[in-house]
């Protein structure tokens, strides 16, 4: 299998079923292709997902349909190779920490490899998420707090030393397949777009989307706008203030929950990747959120609030990168964030019979 290097001291290690940083604390990345083998993917299926025309904000792009895989969100690319390491390395129990779609789309994978998971989530989480979760088996555990809270609940319990840290966040092996829906634009789909709008919270999009225009040699000819909710946008705050690295904020309340990362650990990789590609980091306010959601439903296209976060980034666009190519992932599906709460909003009074 190929190594692990530390992004901090260099030193390589060996994947193994409990490592996911260095000894000296440094995060984990990739030593080079081709160095060792890599592991077969746990597959459902998943890639090769739908680019669909939508026009959001009266721009018409490119909406490459990510909430059609197995398990409705773009987090399967990445479930499928994380999980495949796991089992390449025999790992016995896996442990995640998610803000919601992470945790559906590793505890469908794991159930697919027979590996118990557990998953450690804000308990704020949508209820149909953790229902997803449940139903494939998870041993579902809500964390009081915010993201950061369930992170630091699920490393306490990797800690303990028997499980593998299935992270999204860490793991560098969850971008390998997160990279997929950018080669997929390149090799089967429209080709790589001038600009790839993308929500960020942990980043691993567009980390991924970075992975794939490095190897493809494509940096400069596709810039990633990153999309972060004004209610929480700690990444656009670095990268408006010119900094390399990210100071944590505080999490105001958005309905965008998948991108409500208010430490994000891997913040100055974000900020690195973004302007590799002589990108941007941009909000947007859950009032568009909710319009560019309308807006996309009345076309077909019911994505979760998050998903609509981002393809709202379409709005901070120039005219002139609006009129070039523009692709949006369509990240998680909208019946995702249902919820007594949506119902009950004014203006939705209609009812079916049920
Ligand atoms: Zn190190």
């Amino acid at each position: 299998l190929r190594r692990y290097v530390c992004t901090q001291c260099e030193a390589t290690h060996a994947p193994d079923a409990t490592r996911w940083r260095c000894d000296c604390g440094g995060w984990l990345d990739l030593g080079p292709a081709g160095a060792g083998d890599d592991p077969d993917p746990v597959s459902l299926g998943e890639g090769a997902t739908a680019v669909a025309l939508a026009t959001i904000g009266g721009r018409v792009v490119r909406a490459k349909l990510e909430f059609l895989s197995p398990t409705l969100s773009f987090k399967d690319r990445g479930a499928a190779s994380l999980v495949g390491l796991a089992r390449a390395v025999a790992a016995r129990r896996l442990v995640a920490d998610s803000s919601g779609n992470a945790g559906t789309a590793l505890a469908a994978y794991a159930a697919r490899a027979g590996l118990p998971m557990e998953v450690f989530v804000p308990a704020s989480t949508s209820a149909s998420k953790l229902a997803q979760m449940a139903a494939h088996g998870a041993e579902v555990v809500a964390v009081e707090g915010d993201r950061t809270a369930a992170a630091t609940a699920a490393i306490a319990r990797v800690e303990q030393g028997d499980a593998f840290y299935a992270s999204h966040v860490y793991n560098p092996w969850f971008w390998e397949g997160t990279k997929r829906f950018v080669c997929e634009l390149s090799s089967d789909g429209p080709g790589l777009p001038d600009v790839l709008v993308v929500p960020v919270g942990n980043g691993t999009l567009v980390l991924g989307a970075h992975r794939a225009l490095r190897e493809l040699g494509a940096l400069d000819r596709c810039r990633i706008v990153a999309v972060q909710s004004s209610a929480c946008a700690p990444i656009a705050a670095a990268f408006a203030a010119g900094l390399d690295h990210v100071p944590p904020v505080t999490d105001r309340g958005t309905v965008a929950e998948g991108i409500a990362i208010a430490a994000p650990a891997r913040g100055a990789d974000v900020l690195a990747a973004v302007r590799a590609t002589s990108g941007r980091v941009v909000t947007v306010t859950d009032e568009e959120t909710a319009a560019v959601a309308d807006e996309l439903a009345r076309q077909g296209l019911f994505v979760e609030p998050t998903a609509a976060a981002g393809a709202a980034g379409v709005l901070r666009l120039t005219d002139s990168e609006a009129a070039a190519g523009v692709v949006v992932p369509l990240c998680g599906a909208g019946l995702k964030a249902v919820s007594p709460a949506r119902r009950a909003t004014p203006g939705s009074a209609r009812r079916g019979t049920g």
